[in-house]
């Protein structure tokens, strides 16, 4: 873990917060490179579970929400660790800490005005069920889902980003007809178990090795009040095994709970029983943060290279915070960096490119490796001749693969095409790279 958090100071992916002061109690800053991995992060966590899907809309509600959300949902009574607070070295009694963050509405600081900085997203997603279900006229079975900040007052938060104090989760609540029955089973038990291996190839498609990802079935009094049945997708931290994310069979439990303290009736007309139900629900529950930490552990290489360490984080490329870096194999020739800035001009739009011509090239490509960049393009002589001679270039750029190190020779003609085959297509390198003679490394 230290390598790793070292190695996130060092290259601008996260930072502590408020560091110039000493810093703030597990609270952690995404820096140029960190705000373009989370980003990536949630963009294809949205795209596979929202965009693609028929049986899926988005929500983005708002972080402070009606007090009686919270009386509702039980985190009121119920969201609390045992702490013991003392002083001067003696330790108090035991007592109940509420994790919920405090705060006051409007400018009087007196009890009618408390609200609270919500402790997940879900809740914000069972408040719309009406809202949604009007507006859209889903059917059974369907899903809302939900990206946001979410803020807990961790007694004992620690191990880097694993566990702060304000964090953001990637939350869906799946809503199921109970009385169906689906693979032959209810449908609430058949769509948990479905959901739990969608979200284990989730994380296994973007990188995680499969041998580090395994199930926990919460045993009986593991269970949260409401859950009918809980399973957590745990990953193997440098600190042990520890939970990823979960996904509970919420039952009608929230539903049925606003429903009771709103007045308000949460409910789906089942037009083949012609019946009013409170549908079951299923909750897929992930930490953007505990997700990005796991993605960069499981990246992380260190590897001898000509007898030299290579350190070299192998990001599937949808998640590497640059996908090109666009690199002049020498910067006194002023048409060497002219077609390097238009090349990375015309690259970026579609995917994130980056010049860089503070060091020799292969001080450049280790500094690439090292924040999993997928390819550098590598600008030299050849590409664009010797006006002065009278020599014009062949048009031919290196493109290197961060993980073989292979290089290969493409005119910069076909560069799009290359790239939209390795970056959008997903398209192997091997594939690819067959078509192009070999450079030397
Ligand atoms: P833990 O037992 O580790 O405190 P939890 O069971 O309380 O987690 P949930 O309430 O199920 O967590 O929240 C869902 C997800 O949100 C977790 O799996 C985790 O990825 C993320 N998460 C929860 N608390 C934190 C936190 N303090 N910091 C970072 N991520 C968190």
């Amino acid at each position: 873990m230290d390598v790793i958090v070292s190695l996130c100071k060092r290259r601008g992916f996260i930072f502590q917060s408020s560091e110039i002061y000493g810093g703030t109690g597990s609270c952690w800053d995404y820096g140029p490179l960190g705000v373009e991995l989370r980003n990536n992060i949630k963009r294809v966590w949205w795209r596979d579970f929202v965009h693609q899907r028929d049986d899926m809309v988005g929500l983005d509600a708002s972080i402070l929400m009606h007090p009686m959300v919270w009386k509702a949902s039980g985190h009121l009574d119920h969201f609390t660790d045992p702490t013991s607070c003392g002083k001067k070295g003696t330790i108090g009694e035991a007592r109940k800490f509420n994790l919920m963050f405090k705060t006051f509405m409007g400018p009087v600081e007196e009890d009618a005005s408390v609200t609270y900085l919500r402790p997940e997203t879900a809740q914000g997603i069972f408040v719309n069920f009406d809202n949604v279900l009007q507006s859209t006229r889903r059917k059974l079975p369907f899903g809302i889902a939900q990206i946001g900040k979410a803020f807990r007052n961790e007694i004992t938060p620690g191990n880097f980003i694993f566990r702060s104090r304000e964090f953001e989760q990637m939350e869906i609540e799946f809503f199921v007809n109970p009385h169906d029955r689906v693979d032959g089973r209810p449908a609430d038990e058949a769509w948990h178990d479905r959901w739990i291996a969608e979200c284990q190839a989730w994380f296994t498609r973007y990188g995680l090795a499969a041998e580090h990802v395994k199930l926990h079935e919460h045993a009986r009094d593991e269970l949260a009040h409401y859950a009918k049945r809980t399973v957590d997708l745990l990953y193997e931290f440098p600190m042990g095994w520890s939970e990823l994310m979960g996904i509970a069979n919420r039952t009608d439990f929230d539903l049925k709970q606003h429903a009771k303290f709103s007045g308000k009736s949460l409910t789906w007309f089942d037009e083949e029983r012609k019946e009013h139900l409170v549908p079951f629900v299923i909750e897929p529950s992930a930490g953007v943060d505990r997700a990005l930490l796991a993605f960069l552990l499981d990246a992380y290489r260190e590897e001898e290279v000509r007898g030299e360490k290579r350190v070299v984080l192998r990001f599937h490329p949808e998640l590497a915070p640059i996908k090109i870096a666009v690199l002049p194999l020498l910067k006194k020739r002023p048409e060497i960096v002219a077609t390097c800035h238009d090349l990375r001009h015309r690259l970026t739009r579609r995917w994130l490119t980056l010049y860089d011509d503070t060091a020799a090239i292969g001080r450049l490509y280790r500094r690439q490796d090292e924040v999993g960049t997928p390819y550098c393009v590598t600008v030299d002589v050849k590409t664009v001749g010797d006006p002065e001679k009278g020599e014009t270039g062949d048009g031919k750029v290196t493109i290197r693969e961060r993980d073989t190190m292979q290089q290969i020779r493409v005119p910069i003609a076909d560069l799009a095409t290359v790239f939209a085959r390795l970056l959008d297509a997903g398209t192997a390198w091997s594939e690819v790279a067959t078509a192009y003679p070999r450079a030397e490394g």
